[in-house]
């Protein structure tokens, strides 16, 4: 299937004070100076986002958050709802993360309501998918991704801007990579799901690799079909090694 032009998202998780919005500010020059081959986003802390979608105001830098609330406002202490995010600046917003997933408990079936609010409040979700290790050990992956497509990806996004993320839960962090064939194997099997459970339309949507992309496997990671950007977390906090990756797309 044809490739459009990629997508790398960097996922600041819980990192970074106003100080480190410098590292916004490099990224933003170093690619003026040398316009990216592909579209890049940064997803800072809630706390950040409005600053640095002023930082990067002008640039081709989208600016995402990390995860939103399902109800648009109420008594839901310390959440953020998707009109917040957009309201803040942020275009994109990353849902269903394992961080979520395994550290909140949450669910396919909140994520998808998560992306319906998402996508109704003007934000294109990133919907995270992944197997664990165990799941991965014991020849499950496939299936394991393919019934989380099929529960989180609400009918809602047909025609709708989003991007799937696979992101292996083992290789979040580690410094482990899946080889380029099972990259390549769950991705046609996203891609299966995707069009399973909202058709052909959806045939242009984005599916991201994440886990343990760095400056030295970007490369080759882009150029595995059917893997339409990454989704970067520990090399997208500092600029000089976030464009690394960028320059491999
Ligand atoms: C992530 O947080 O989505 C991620 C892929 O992290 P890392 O790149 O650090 O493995």
């Amino acid at each position: 299937m044809k490739q459009s032009v990629k997508l790398i998202v960097g996922n600041w998780k819980m990192n970074g004070l106003a100080a480190g919005l410098a590292e916004a500010q490099a990224l933003c020059e170093r690619l003026e100076a040398q316009p990216p081959a592909c579209r890049v986003a940064l997803c800072p802390p809630a706390t950040l986002i409005e600053r640095m979608a002023r930082v990067v105001a002008g640039s081709q830098i989208e600016i995402g958050g990390q995860d939103c609330r399902a109800e648009p406002g109420g008594a839901f202490t310390g959440d953020v709802a998707a009109a917040m995010l957009r309201d803040a600046g942020a275009t994109l917003v990353i849902l269903g993360h394992s961080e979520r997933r395994h550290g909140h408990g949450e669910g396919d079936l909140l994520v998808s309501a998560k992306a319906e609010a998402a996508l109704a409040a003007g934000l294109s979700p990133i919907v995270c998918v992944g197997e664990t290790l165990d799941e991965r050990q014991s020849g499950r992956a496939v299936e394991v991704v393919r019934t989380q497509v099929i529960r989180s990806l609400p009918l809602a996004l047909a025609g709708g801007a989003f991007a799937v993320a696979y992101e292996p839960v083992w290789a979040i962090g580690t410094g482990l990579t899946p080889t380029l064939e099972q990259i390549e194997e769950v991705h046609r099997a996203v891609r299966a799901a995707m069009i399973e459970r909202l058709g052909l339309v959806v045939a242009a949507a984005p599916i991201l690799y994440g886990g343990s992309v760095k400056p030295d496997n970007a490369a080759g990671i882009l150029a595995v079909p059917e893997v339409g950007g990454a989704l970067v977390g520990g090399a997208s906090l500092k600029a000089a090694e976030f464009l690394g990756i960028i320059r491999g797309a």
